[in-house]
């Protein structure tokens, strides 16, 4: 019997999982949005600062040249810093400051204010709502002071028509802007959920799996905790199927899920790796403490049949273990050794748990 090809390859490039390439899409359409942003504004800015030049203004001409600089460098950098939220604070708070600053200069144009409109839509795009909100608010309501500073309501219905119109236009354009990323955020989140977890079980995904174990070796690394990988397979599932019909196979995978979830501690992590195998992964305890849990799994599993209508399917699954940093340090060495395990578990007749320890009288 051939077991199939490596499961656990290392990451190579960015997006190679499913739930990675969600988080990764999120990454590289945020950032390609603020290149674009910072690009519209430093070329925007630039427009601006010829005109100044051409008005004689020079001073504030060089402001907006070094502005339009520093936006064009930093729409340049952008796909490569760490770190994206102090680029996105430094753009905003000067942006929106500024945008504040035009509504008051002595000869500002009177459409000046309608830049202010833009503070909620930037905001919630480049911050997400809780942030945005944060972040937009004060500088909305300052706005609004200084607008009504500088051009003082008069009690004719034509001022208040301006104002109606000022005032109404900014509240909707703050309220559907909210209510857009409200939804795009649920359904990011939902699109998440759906990458991180299996149609059909329930339990991890396996590219979310491959992604608590790695991150857990990181962290063993650090704290020096151990941690175990357990690769099972179901035995014989082909005749589950075959005897019982598709549905039957399919509800197994379920009941099989149910049941190893139930024994588990909160700490553990199951997860579907393909197929009728899955991925557990035991963490603060090394092979000898893990082994008599996994035995205990093992023999819970096939000692309690699956009802289906009116019969009962027996299952049993067999067990391979690896233990990290013994096995292993990587999580490609481990779940090679935990498969190599589970295939002599196989040869050797099937619903068993095979570990480091249990390998040591079958002369590994
Ligand atoms: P072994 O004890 O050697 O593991 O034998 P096996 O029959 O379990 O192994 P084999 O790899 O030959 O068969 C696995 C079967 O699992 C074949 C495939 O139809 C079935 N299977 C894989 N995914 C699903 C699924 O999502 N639902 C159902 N119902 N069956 C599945
Ligand atoms: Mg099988
Ligand atoms: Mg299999």
């Amino acid at each position: 019997m051939q077991r199939r090809a490596m499961f656990f390859r290392p990451r190579t490039k960015p997006g190679s999982d499913s739930n990675a390439a969600v988080d990764d899409l999120q990454d590289v359409g945020q950032r390609s949005l603020i290149r674009m942003i910072f690009a519209s504004t430093g070329l925007t800015l630039g427009v601006f600062c010829a005109l100044q030049f051409m008005a004689g203004n020079y001073l504030f001409a060089s402001f907006e040249l070094v502005a339009t600089a520093t936006l064009l460098w930093g729409a340049w950098r952008i796909v490569r810093v760490r770190n994206l939220l102090p680029w996105i604070y430094l753009y905003l708070v000067p942006t929106f400051s500024f945008l504040l600053y035009i509504i008051v200069i002595p000869n500002a144009s009177k459409t000046a204010f309608v830049w202010v409109y833009s503070i909620p839509v930037l905001s919630y795009l480049l911050l997400g709502l809780k942030r945005g909100s944060l972040l937009s608010l004060p500088f909305v309501i300052g706005a609004c002071l200084l607008y009504l500073y500088t051009y003082p309501v008069q009690r004719d219905a034509e001022s208040l028509i301006d104002l109606g119109n000022a005032v109404f236009c900014g509240v909707m354009i703050l309220v559907f802007v909210y209510l857009y990323e409200a939804r795009r955020a649920t359904a990011y989140q939902k699109l998440q959920h759906m990458a991180r977890t299996d149609a059909l079980t329930g339990v991890a995904s396996r590219g979310s799996f491959q992604q608590s174990l790695e991150q857990s070796i990181r962290e063993a690394k650090r704290s020096q905790a151990k941690l175990v990988l357990v690769v099972l397979d179901i035995d014989y599932f082909k005749a589950v199927n075959d005897q019982y019909g598709h549905d039957a196979g399919d509800q197994a995978l379920r009941h099989i899920c149910n049941s190893l979830s139930h024994r588990l501690r909160s700490t553990d992590t199951l997860g579907r790796l393909g197929g009728e195998e899955f991925g557990l992964l035991l963490r603060n305890t090394d092979g000898r403490g893990a082994e008599p849990l996994v035995e205990n799994l093992r023999a819970q599993l096939c000692s309690q049949p699956m009802r289906y209508g009116s019969q009962d399917i027996p299952l049993s699954a067999t067990f391979g273990l690896a233990e990290w940093p013994a096995d292993g340090s990587s999580a490609e060495q481990l779940y090679r050794c935990a498969d190599q395990r589970l295939y002599r578990g196989k040869e050797q007749g099937r619903n068993c748990v095979v570990g480091r320890h249990s390998a040591e009288h079958v002369g590994e």
